[in-house]
């Protein structure tokens, strides 16, 4: 029996755009040609950022766009595990409070590993309060030990880091009380005993920290793949911050298959952008067709094109 396991795992914090249906798209053939058990787990978890609507109009998204997936999930359901995995953290006296606001920490300068700003460590010193972290009221962030750690990318992409050195303690829980990114990720592919994490360069820098955590946790690593991403013609990721077109304006433009055909024609996996679904494009896929370099394209309002 086959035992892999893949996930798709969207932030729902606004609509789908071209660069979420490439990822799913890339995510869904690797899965699917494998015959890998393949999740959708819709990270909703920032409660300032996700309501209900967006993972609605996340899942009518990739549904329109002809994906199917073997689990659906909600990363907010999941709450009590990531809790648990914050009680391990306490006990082992790896977490503390951290006051510092975000134009603090940009006022240090110094960058991160991941484009953001490396947290310095002020509060590091600082204890949980007599509640334990469930009393705090502002930031948590894990203590981090420095550490050299290389994860491997099945597609050469340098995943290594000290992260401690080079992204700053994280933070593991808002101060609105959400749970972060890194702690979800990690809890929710350890508990459903993810093997394989495609995803989009953007994360990358992520990566080392998500070992830090799995180690602590006693959870194994998967493998990981980070592929390349759509740009907006400035440079900037086409991504639903930058104010790249949604999936609600393209739908007018292009039925599915168009725009399916036009990803694969990108990614390089057709020759030239033609309607077709995604379950044809399964049995000639292949990573090694996958282009590796990053990609410009531009909404001109009315379709999605290569600048000039
Ligand atoms: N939720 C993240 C995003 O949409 C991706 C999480 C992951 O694949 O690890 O950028």
């Amino acid at each position: 029996m086959n035992r892999e396991v893949c996930r798709f795992a969207p932030t729902t914090s606004g609509p789908a755009h071209p660069g979420t249906l490439l990822a799913a798209l890339l995510c869904w053939l690797d899965a699917r040609s494998r015959g890998a058990r393949l999740l959708l787990r819709l990270e909703d978890v920032d409660s300032t950022r996700c309501t209900p609507q967006s993972a609605d109009d996340m899942r009518a998204a990739l549904d329109w766009f002809g994906l199917d997936w073997d689990e659906v999930s909600l990363q907010s359901a999941n709450r009590a595990a990531h809790e648990v995995a914050l009680d391990r953290l306490a006990e082992r006296g790896l977490l503390y409070p951290c006051a510092c606001s975000r134009s603090e920490i940009k006022r240090s300068g110094e960058r991160a590993a991941d484009g953001g700003w490396r947290y310095s460590g002020s509060c590091r010193d600082r204890p949980l309060p007599q509640g334990g972290w469930r009393a705090v009221r502002e930031t948590l962030r894990l203590r981090l030990v420095s550490e050299r750690i290389e994860p491997e990318d099945e597609g050469g992409v340098d995943l290594a880091q000290d992260p401690a050195a080079e992204m700053g303690d994280p933070v593991l829980l808002g101060r609105s009380g959400s749970i972060a990114y890194h702690l979800a990720a990690v809890v929710d592919d350890g508990q459903r005993q993810v093997t394989r994490v495609v995803r989009g360069r953007d994360l990358a820098a992520s990566t080392a920290i998500h070992v830090a955590l799995q180690r602590l946790l006693g959870l194994s690593t998967p493998s990981y793949r980070h592929h390349f991403l759509l740009l907006e013609e400035s440079g900037g990721k086409l991504a639903k911050l930058h104010g790249a077109v949604g999936w609600h304006e393209l739908r007018e433009h292009y039925a599915p298959e168009a725009l399916c055909g036009l990803l694969a024609a990108a990614a390089g996996l057709i020759e030239a952008a033609a309607p077709i679904r995604p379950g044809e494009l399964l049995a000639a896929f292949d990573w090694r067709r996958v282009r590796g370099e990053d990609l410009s394209m531009r909404w001109t309002g009315e379709s999605l094109v290569h600048p000039a």
